[in-house]
């Protein structure tokens, strides 16, 4: 619990604050950093949550005092103020039940808000009333391309399973005329109260998923669910130049939405498979060319075959070392939605012959002999060596 804040310090009140200060101080902020008025913003949550569990431990009669008492050690092994609340709304950690709180100010109001926060473990499955509009999930798509196909672009032809809206119940779920009715296992609350005592734990409702409502019908097609899984192929256009991981949405093919709420995206992951020999850096290309100690002592024309299957020739100067490294302009991949290109860089490798023939040998010796080396090999600087 390093760095943890004092409770009082949260909520901005003194120690001997009453109740009714308490309740004022949190309701100002949780209304400030509520995830539902702060979305994606991380520090807001993270200070809901902190005010929230400050809430939760100095409201109430049994851990204020131990709190103010102990401090944090006071709360261990209570659940809540000891740590239960870090795991975040995700988990079925027990909460407070907060209609008291709020409950004065009436429909539609922050009560509501907080319905949705803690109807039911946030995310997901939390509470939503059967007519709210929901977008739909998101879905992943991995394509595989080729190395030249993600250089120049290319059409790609993709086939896969969405939720579509069922087209006899448009979505509702219910069989023709059947309507819904109030559940019998919440009788309409959307959530299933558990225990005693200082804390009551509140799930949502397993039977109707928090919507407070059942069908009286399903709809034979798809079952009651609202959506049927439709397959659906599509040509994919992949712009030239795109890298490996790019993501490519593709708005309103994920899964359908709920009661007229848009869609998910499809989300195309693209995975650029290896060249035979071209290695990629952003927009340059890179390859290596062995060539033997003669060649790179005279010289010598090399012909490269470019990506897109050009002749390029390449008049390697004679005395080139190893490793040397070549630019060919304009050879590499094109800048996305633009003329311009990246380059070819080509690596120079000497290769040594690991085995001699007779002759060659008698030439090698020859040649040693006439090479007029001054120095017998010694240590130099690496930098004295570029070439
Ligand atoms: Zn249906
Ligand atoms: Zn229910």
């Amino acid at each position: 619990m390093a760095g943890k804040r004092d409770y009082y310090e949260v909520l901005g009140i003194q120690k001997g604050a009453t109740a009714d200060e308490i309740k004022k101080a949190y309701r100002k902020l949780a209304v400030k950093y509520h995830p539902d008025r702060n979305p994606g913003d991380k520090e807001a949550e993270e200070k809901f949550k902190e005010a929230t569990e400050a809430y939760e431990v100095l409201s109430d009669d049994q851990k204020r005092p131990l709190y103010d008492q102990y401090g944090f050690a006071g709360l261990d092994g209570m659940g809540g103020g000891g740590g239960g609340f870090n795991g975040g709304f995700g988990g079925s950690h027990a909460f407070h039940d907060f209609s008291d709180l709020f409950g004065g100010m009436g429909g539609g109001g922050f009560g509501d808000i907080f319905e949705n926060i803690f109807g039911g473990g946030g995310g997901r499955s939390r509470r939503r009333s059967p007519d709210e509009p929901a977008q739909g999930q998101s879905l992943r798509y991995d394509l595989n391309i080729a190395f030249k196909d993600a250089v120049y672009g290319t059409k790609a032809e993709i086939k896969f399973q969405h939720d579509e809206s069922c087209s006899v119940c448009r979505g509702t779920g219910a069989a023709a005329g059947s309507k819904r009715t109030t559940c019998t296992m919440c009788r309409g609350a959307g959530v299933v109260r558990q225990g005693g005592g200082f804390f009551s734990i509140q799930q949502t409702c397993p039977t109707c998923r928090g919507a407070g409502t059942m069908i009286e019908k399903p709809c034979s097609k798809c079952r009651g669910k609202g959506v049927e899984t439709v397959t659906k192929k599509m040509t994919l256009t992949i712009p030239a130049g795109v890298d490996d991981g790019k993501r490519i949405a593709i708005p309103r093919m994920g899964d359908a939405g709920a009661n007229g709420g848009p869609a998910g995206d499809l989300i195309v992951v693209l995975h650029v498979e290896p060249h035979e020999y071209f290695e990629r850096d952003g927009q340059d290309l890179y390859c290596a060319v062995p060539v033997t100690f003669a060649q790179a002592a005279l010289g010598v024309s090399l012909n490269i075959t470019s990506l897109d299957g050009k002749q390029i020739e390449f008049k390697l100067p004679a005395g080139t070392s190893h490793g040397k490294l070549f630019k060919i302009k304009g050879e590499g991949v094109p800048y996305p939605g633009m003329s311009k290109k990246g380059d070819l860089y080509v690596k120079i490798i000497i290769q040594i012959p690991t085995k001699l023939n007779g002759e060659q040998k008698k030439l090698m010796e020859e040649f040693a002999k006439i090479e007029n080396a001054t120095t017998s090999p010694r240590c130099v600087p690496l930098s004295s060596l570029t070439n």
